[in-house]
């Protein structure tokens, strides 16, 4: 896939590198389509910059994640706990392989870095740097936040 038009990779302020525009974006313009390899549980692989599927997306469903290891820019959309894009995936059946995009959420000025939110379990939550005001401490889906230990839940902030 050819570089993105209106994006460049940059040394984040949030954390290593980051995606920043180069030209305003609309709420609801499409950003990129992310390109990756995918693997399977019992592959040797890096899974920091994958997104993950449950099994049930291959036919037949499988009791075991997918991860798609993203390998083009959009691997370093840092993760924001007030994001301005959002990442959309399915599953491409018949090419047994998935595809995910960025939308962005609301208007994107130039010089402005691209996140969204990583929505990660309770279990790989980490602590976040995001610096946004509503920043929860912890990059863990809000859904998670239940499931989270009592020695995480500390790192929350509310
Ligand atoms: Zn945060």
């Amino acid at each position: 896939m050819p570089l993105c038009d209106g994006l460049k990779v940059v040394r984040s302020a949030i954390h290593g590198y980051g995606v920043i525009a180069t030209r305003p974006f609309a709420a609801g313009d499409l950003l990129l389509q992310g390109e990756g390899v995918v693997y399977r549980d019992e592959d040797e692989f890096d899974d920091t910059y994958c997104l993950v599927f449950d099994g049930d997306v291959l036919q037949p469903p499988v009791d075991e994640q997918i991860f798609y290891d993203l390998t083009c820019q959009s691997r370093w959309i840092n993760h924001s706990c007030e994001p301005n894009t959002q990442v959309d995936s399915g599953w491409d059946a018949k090419l047994a392989h998935p595809i995910a995009w960025w939308i962005a959420t609301r208007p994107i000025e130039v010089g402005e870095e691209l996140t969204y939110d990583y929505a990660f379990t309770a279990e790989v939550a980490e602590p976040c740097g995001c610096g946004a005001k509503t920043c929860r401490g912890l990059i863990v889906d809000q859904d998670e936040i239940p499931n989270l230990t009592p020695e995480q839940q500390t790192k929350l902030r509310r």
